[in-house]
């Protein structure tokens, strides 16, 4: 079969891998009907998070069920469903408690770009739609598998709600996402921190009420110009880095909560600075199993369309072309036809 790996920084390449096959009684594989590349991707794509020899790479994944395991109860072959970027066991204590992403049995799957893939627990990881879907909820159905369910829960963490006044920084799928959380949610005013007008229009479809295009000092003034001085309820990390790290703390109010998603890379935060913020910190990588069903069920009954966020559909074979795009920011997200 055909699947991406990533050979060194800026190498991508799609070629023939291994046919995957079910391991463990719990597995599951299934054959992709899409995929996508992550923001997170781009990371080792970029030479910043290391690597130790070519590896298979993505983990943001729907298709139809091809196989199961002999112990695999909840999903059957035919089916067409949805995972995420941990497999979970979805019943150890911290899996029952809504953190299936810190699942004491957790583990990959990797590899994702490609044509099959195996998935590991498929009774606590992967939820199945109601019935195989018409083929232009795909994108939001693979949506959900990541970008959103990763939005929802830094809106979640950051406790959105009716009449709060929510700030996102980071204008990349998951912050759009996370403002169309926020709207869904029940969020009073939604300021989305973007400079690049075809995604602060996104935004506004998404239900932004507000755009801020300065970041850094002046982006954080800006937040508390538009807040009484006091800065948003509610602040979206979406990006990882100490600029906007420090961009989300200090737009939140004292007693405010930032939810923060962006994989932190070298964010470093002063002590003194944190005890007298007076901000709740919650996020981490997103529990989104927690939100699959709910997530599936809004996607079917088409009341979001988060699917909008893919900007760039190109076949397996180009992936390639998918990377360069999102790296030099000529695409939001990229899906991939399988
Ligand atoms: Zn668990």
């Amino acid at each position: 079969m055909r699947g991406t790996v990533l050979h060194a920084p800026g190498d991508i390449r799609v070629e023939e891998r291994d046919h995957p096959k079910i391991i463990a009684p719990t597995d599951a594989v299934i054959r992709l009907s899409a995929t996508c590349v992550c923001g997170s991707d781009l990371w080792p794509y970029r030479g910043i998070q290391k690597m130790d020899g070519p590896s298979p790479i993505g983990h943001e994944y729907v298709g139809i069920v091809e196989e199961v395991g002999d112990e695999v109860t909840s999903v059957e072959p035919g089916q067409f469903v949805i995972g995420s970027f941990f497999a979970s066991d979805n019943t150890c204590e911290i899996c029952r408690a809504g953190y299936q992403s810190s699942c004491v049995q957790r583990e990959g799957p990797v590899g994702a770009q490609a044509e099959y893939l195996r998935v590991p627990l498929a009774d606590g990881t992967l939820v199945a739609t109601p019935d195989v879907p018409d083929a232009d909820l795909v994108p939001s159905f693979l949506a959900a598998s990541d970008v959103l369910g990763t939005g929802w829960f830094a809106a979640v963490a950051a406790e959105v709600g009716p009449g709060k006044t929510v700030a996102v920084v980071g204008d990349g799928a998951v912050g759009l996402l996370g403002v169309l959380a926020a709207k869904q949610l029940g969020a009073e005013r939604i300021i989305a921190m973007s400079r690049h007008e075809p995604r602060q229009k996104l935004a506004m479809e998404y239900g932004a009420t507000d755009i801020v295009t300065e970041r850094g000092d002046e982006g954080v003034a800006k937040i508390k110009e538009l807040t009484n001085g006091l800065g948003a309820h509610s602040v979206i990390e979406a990006v990882g880095t100490q600029e906007s790290m420090l961009q989300a703390i200090r737009s939140t109010r004292p007693g405010g909560h930032v939810g923060y998603v962006g994989v932190t890379h070298d964010v470093a935060l002063d002590g003194t600075e944190l005890f007298f913020s007076h901000v709740h910190l919650h996020g981490g990588p997103a529990p989104v199993r927690r939100f699959l069903p709910e997530l599936i069920d809004l996607i079917w009954r088409r009341e979001i369309d988060p699917g909008k966020i893919f900007d760039l559909e190109l076949p397996l074979d180009q992936a390639a072309e998918a990377y360069r795009a999102m790296d030099e920011r000529r695409a939001i997200k990229a899906l991939l036809r399988v």
